[in-house]
């Protein structure tokens, strides 16, 4: 599984191409749009000899190395030059994804390459105490089978499934995780690493389950889309939303909540949040598992009903595609608020008869103008969007072009 870079922006223009930087020629060799040294200089106007200084410091990093592919024609026509690849053998990331009641967690290379991964029980209402001390054993359990060590380890990723403040990295006010308001999983989490591996802290960067599928899958799958939603339909229901390639957050990490507005259909339904009438409490995966339960079918949580519809259970099916319908009667108004390419429908849900139901009510709803482009997908990475979203927000955060400066200042280099 390979990262394509990111669309929509180029280093160098826009804050004047002399001062292109070390950081913003990895960007470029990075994201593929430059990688030989004659690239470099067309896409930034810098000298020979200065893209030269700035390539060797990032050889030295050892975060950049010739091509396996060797020579290729230069496009300023004079002699074969060495294509240049990023350096992915020098660190591994951390990433996990929490949900309600199960969490995976993985070691990933800086492409986003999956190298080792565990799925396991972890529950969210045990507190950040005991999840985040636990998550520490799997990672390093994870190292062990991945065959590196903690040492190796630069950031760790992590998704939960409540809002968060990006800034601090802490979820605030979250509906379905008791304990967790404000509570510091940056702190905990390296610390946690540390007790189990006896590595330095490491930065750790959280964020919304949703928000980090959807660049996940956007990044991966959909890599020319400018306007992408994702929408998460498990126990709860959530929306990441991607524009230009960066994750849309709101100001303060609350948009893409869209499992508590209210729907006519749902005054007598409590919600988990504590309000009556939420989205979440009629359509999500557990609204339809309580469904199930009331008529005698076991059922208690969004990963039952997977299970049911994938069995074909045809109660199961039926309310599957209602809560479909509901989702749709929502997102009628999030798709001509967004005019996005792409939506995808992802979680213990995203089953034909639940799509069937969102479309049904989406193009009802819909101006026909907002959707005439629009593509309703299903999620393409699965259980893994969730890491390979947060493995990529890590590399993205701590090779961004002005922090790439910082490292290699503070390395030294
Ligand atoms: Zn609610």
């Amino acid at each position: 599984m390979r990262m394509t870079g990111r669309p929509g922006r180029t280093a160098g223009t826009g804050r004047g191409t002399a001062q292109a930087s070390a950081g913003d020629l990895l960007e470029l060799v990075r994201s593929g749009r430059a990688t030989t040294r004659g690239a470099l200089q067309q896409a930034t106007g810098l000298s020979r000899a200065t893209v030269g200084q700035r390539l060797d410091r990032l050889f030295r990093a050892g975060w950049l190395r010739e091509g396996a592919g060797g020579p290729v024609g230069s496009p300023l026509g004079g002699r074969p030059s060495i294509t240049l690849e990023f350096d992915d053998a020098h660190a591994v990331v951390l990433a996990a994804d929490l949900d309600t009641r199960h969490a995976r967690a993985a070691v990933l290379s800086l492409t986003g390459e999956i190298l080792a991964e565990h799925g396991g029980t972890l529950v969210i209402e045990d507190g950040p105490e005991a999840v985040l001390g636990e998550l520490g054993r799997w990672f390093a359990d994870l190292l062990r089978k991945a065959g590196h060590g903690a040492e190796e380890v630069c950031g760790i990723g992590v998704a939960v499934p409540g809002p968060v403040d990006s800034e601090t990295g802490r979820v605030v006010q979250p509906p379905i995780m008791p304990g967790w308001d404000g509570y510091d999983i940056r702190g905990r989490l390296a610390r946690s690493l540390t007790e189990h591996t006896g590595a330095p802290g490491v930065p750790v960067l959280v964020d919304n389950d949703a928000n980090l599928m959807a660049y996940g899958e956007q990044r991966t799958g959909h890599p020319d889309c400018s306007a992408f939603v994702l929408v998460k339909v498990s126990t709860g229901i959530g929306a990441g939303v991607v524009v230009d390639g960066t994750v849309y957050r709101g100001v303060d990490g609350g948009a893409g909540d869209i499992g508590h507005i209210r729907v006519p259909e749902g005054v007598d339904a409590l919600c988990r949040c504590g309000s009556y009438g939420c989205l979440a409490a009629v359509a999500s995966g557990g609204a339809v598992a309580r469904r199930l339960a009331e008529s005698g079918v076991p059922a208690a949580s969004g990963s039952d009903v997977r299970d049911l519809l994938a069995a074909g259970h045809p109660e199961a099916t039926g309310l599957a595609r209602e809560a479909g319908r509901r989702v749709g009667d929502v997102l009628a108004t999030v798709v001509t608020l967004l005019n996005p390419g792409v939506l995808m429908i992802a979680g213990d849900l995203a089953g034909t008869s639940f799509v069937t139901g969102v479309r049904e009510l989406l193009y009802e709803r819909a101006l026909p103008r907002s959707t005439a482009r629009l593509e309703v997908v299903t999620s393409r990475l699965g259980e893994r969007a969730g890491l390979v979203g947060a493995g990529a927000l890590v590399v993205e955060h701590l090779y961004a072009p002005q922090r790439v400066e910082e490292r290699l200042r503070a390395m030294g280099v």
